[in-house]
């Protein structure tokens, strides 16, 4: 085995972990990390929070310090992008030229964000968030006070919202569903955030679209479906994001809004795996595919994928988490929600401090926390457990979570 070459394209938070995790569980072979990006792997949480703030530096989002990859003879191939992988002769080809032969390969690379398909959505100052460099040129930009304009209110649009708002610039804010983060967060909790965001002085236009931009030299109003114009000198769009997956096709990979994997991170091709935003893998307990566009699924993936590849079988079926941070709110989610369970609330919506528990069949499948971090830490060791849940204590904010916890 030490001789193998284990070739991990995407060097995001899945592929630098997974890298990691091969030397730490022993792999004496060659570990090739190959990123697009000029940077080695980073955390993208920051890019729409502390970055934009100036509370976070490009330096505290990097997973491992610049010496790591030396140190632990992990090859860094930066600014190179596979654009073509040979299953049959196990080789990839690479966008500057050459190719790398591999043993094993993990597919870890991301995705990439949605365009506007309108008219005039390629003029200058029309910005997408996916990237140190993106994040960058948004901090940058942010600091000439432009009037903003944020087209989508999921979760990354609404985190720049309130990143813009704390700079003090106007921002205005369209959203075609009648809720921000309505379809992660339900209508309830997405109405809370409507509020929030207007306390906070965004203008915020729900169920419209934009149907337009226009400009001169770079954009100066954008044209809403109903026909009203807005001005605007920076505009972000943030309508979702798309597997990065065209590399692949023909290749005789299984793609279906990602790259299909079982719960061991294997694809349908000998050797070949995924992890990350781009793979859509099995949940064992949940009997379908997922695709799960969060950090804590991308860093659990990675390192499960690793040892995956050296053979180390172990199905993937964390509980699943992620969280946003808009002004002073704090969101965690735990689980998953299929529609259909019974809604326990601890606390109150009016004192936006609460946690809404979802169980199907008596047992806790789901949890979201608004402003309650406390109880996110019971609420997974519960969901975990898997047990029965008395849905009274649940909903006493007198009893400690703590002590529902099945003892081991
Ligand atoms: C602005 C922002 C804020 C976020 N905030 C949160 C948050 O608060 N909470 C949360 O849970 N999650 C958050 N996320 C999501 C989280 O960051 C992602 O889920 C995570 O980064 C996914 O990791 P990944 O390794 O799959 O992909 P990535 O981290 O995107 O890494 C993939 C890498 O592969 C590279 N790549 C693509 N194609 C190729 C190719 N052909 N060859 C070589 N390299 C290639 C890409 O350039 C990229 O560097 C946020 C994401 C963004 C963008």
């Amino acid at each position: 085995m030490s001789t193998s070459t284990f070739v991990i394209v995407g060097a995001g938070q899945a592929g630098g972990r997974a890298a990691e995790t091969l030397r730490r569980e022993g792999f004496a072979g060659r570990v090739v990390l190959v990123g697009a990006e000029p940077h080695r792997p980073y955390e993208r949480p920051p890019l729409s929070k502390g970055l934009l703030l100036g509370e976070t530096t490009a330096e505290q989002a990097y997973l491992r310090g610049a010496d790591h990859y030396g140190e632990q003879d992990i090859e860094l191939r930066l600014g190179v992008r596979a654009t073509q992988i040979v299953p049959s002769e196990h080789w990839l080809e690479l966008s500057q030229g050459g190719s790398l032969n591999y043993d094993k390969l993990l597919l870890a690379t991301g995705v990439r964000p949605r365009l506007l398909s309108v008219p005039g959505a390629d003029l200058p100052g029309i910005i997408t968030l996916r990237t140190l460099a993106d994040a960058q040129h948004l901090a940058a930009a942010m600091a000439a006070s432009p009037r903003v304009l944020i087209v989508g209110a999921g979760f990354i649009g609404a985190e720049v919202a309130a990143a813009c708002r704390k700079r003090g610039l106007p921002v205005t804010m369209v959203e075609p569903l009648a809720a921000p983060m309505e379809r992660a967060l339900g209508t309830e909790l997405g109405n809370l955030y409507a509020a929030i965001h207007r306390d906070q002085g965004v203008d915020l236009r729900l169920r419209t679209g934009v149907a337009a931009f226009h400009g001169t030299d770079r954009v100066e109003e954008a044209e809403l479906t109903t026909g009203e114009r807005i001005s605007a000198d920076l505009v972000l769009v943030a309508i979702g994001v798309v597997p990065d997956t065209e590399y692949l096709e023909g290749s005789g990979l299984m793609l279906d809004n990602g790259i299909l994997t079982d719960q061991f991170s294997r694809t349908n091709l000998p050797d070949i795996l995924a992890a990350g935003d781009a793979a859509r893998w099995l949940h064992p307990a949940l009997g379908r595919h997922l695709r799960v566009e969060h950090w804590d699924n991308a860093e659990q993936q990675g390192k499960a994928a690793a040892k995956s590849m050296l053979g180390n079988l172990e199905p993937f079926m964390p509980v699943l988490y992620f969280w946003s941070d808009q002004y002073e709110h704090g969101l965690q989610v735990l689980g998953h929600r299929s529609g259909g369970e019974d809604e326990v609330r601890r606390g109150s919506l009016e004192a936006r401090k609460f946690t809404h528990f979802y169980l199907r069949d008596g047992a806790l499948v789901a949890a979201l926390c608004f402003n309650t971090p406390r109880d996110s830490m019971a609420a997974r060791k519960l969901i975990a457990a898997g047990t029965l849940v008395d849905p009274t204590k649940l909903g006493d904010e007198g009893v400690d979570l703590r002590s529902l916890v099945p003892k081991r």
